[in-house]
């Protein structure tokens, strides 16, 4: 414990730790250390990011996906998902209501569908870019080639999330079928930065196989690729995936990983995911309190909502967007933060 309070202080000025380091410092985990742990990560962020939250507005632009991770409930082998995909009209009226609604980033995220080419995403991005100019873009739309990542960037997005999942290729096999794999994975992780995208990585907390081990990987890799963002939510099992019997994260650890992630990097964009308040009616408040930056509020059409369900008993899926920033409005107020209406690009310091 004593060598624990070493580590989070050698963790705050420093903003490094060895493999083993990390390691020790998750085995280690107790409510006294996450409370310390906390307590830092609250005050850094507030010495970079004051009290204010940044709010994504999440467009689940399609259900259809050609892969088949183990965890993930649109995979393309679950033949009960049901599957959509918005039209561009319906994707611009998503950003129109969000724009009025104080979003100033639109995330379009969805399965690996072959239908969202390049040649139906560019123009989609240039008339976003068009109708509103000051807001950013993030893509999430999986892995795709160079060319691609370049024309949608000349096209006008601004950034790429891409979780890593894991950066132990070992434990990547055992999340996903042999065709995918985590080379590639990580790979286009380095071209998205090279072509000039500010770039989030992440990875589920409590997949299976995962131990401290597999964390603390993950940890260093995030300390050595300094992501703009880092996207970590509890991993939730769905009833029909190969993985609809393994236990799920945990809150507790979602957070005391948040809080080391900010003591790491002090300007780290950090959401508390919607899988965090789905397993806790609090969880994107812990989240927040435990050092997290970002909301990411539902924007896509309640008709699809549940429809894009990647885990099960996801929330706000019979909520309209307003409905939905109200809320996070409310609740982030609540514990004492605001949402502010801004393009929440990380702060440089
Ligand atoms: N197709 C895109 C978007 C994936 S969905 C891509 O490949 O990047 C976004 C994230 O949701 C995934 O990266 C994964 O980390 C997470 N996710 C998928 N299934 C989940 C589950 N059962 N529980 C929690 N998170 C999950």
């Amino acid at each position: 414990m004593s060598d624990c309070v070493h580590l989070v202080r050698k963790l705050e000025s420093e903003h490094s730790l060895t493999l083993a380091e990390y390691e020790i410092l998750l085995r280690a985990r107790d409510e006294t250390l996450a409370a310390q742990l906390r307590e830092r990560a609250v005050q850094v962020r507030q010495a970079v990011y004051g009290n204010t939250v940044f709010t994504r507005g999440l467009i689940e632009i399609s259900s259809f996906c050609k892969n088949n991770c183990y965890y993930c409930g649109i995979r393309a082998g679950n033949l009960k998902a049901e599957r959509y995909r918005l039209t561009t009209e319906e994707i611009l009226e998503c950003c129109a209501e969000g724009w009025e609604l104080g979003f100033r980033t639109f995330v379009l995220q969805g399965g690996e569908d072959p239908f969202f080419s390049d040649a139906v995403l560019c123009p989609l991005l240039r008339q976003i870019k068009r109708e509103f100019p000051d807001c950013a873009v993030t893509l999430s739309l999986g892995e795709r080639s160079r060319e691609s990542y370049q024309a949608l960037f000349e096209a006008g997005a601004d950034r790429y999330l891409l979780r890593h999942e894991t950066a132990d290729a070992e434990h990547y096999a055992r999340l996903h079928p042999a065709s995918l794999s985590w080379e590639h994975r990580m790979n286009c992780l380095h071209t998205l930065r090279e072509i000039g995208y500010q770039v989030g990585c992440g990875f589920m907390v409590g997949s299976p196989a995962q131990t401290e081990r597999e964390l603390a990987k993950d940890l260093k890799f995030i300390e050595s690729f300094r992501p703009a963002m880092c996207g970590i939510g509890p991993f939730i099992p769905h009833r029909d995936t190969p993985f609809a019997d393994h236990s799920g994260g945990s809150v507790e650890l979602t957070c005391y990983l948040l809080s080391i992630l900010r003591l790491m990097q002090p300007n780290l964009l950090l959401p508390a995911t919607t899988a965090l308040g789905t397993l806790d009616p609090m969880g994107r408040e812990k989240g927040i309190l435990a050092g997290a930056n970002v909301v990411m509020p539902n924007l896509s059409p309640v008709s699809v909502r549940k429809k894009y369900a990647l885990y099960d008993n996801k929330i706000c899926t019979g909520e309209e967007s307003a409905q939905c920033r109200g809320c996070l409005d409310r609740r982030m107020q609540n514990i004492g933060y605001s949402l502010v209406i801004d393009r929440g690009d990380p702060k440089t310091i």
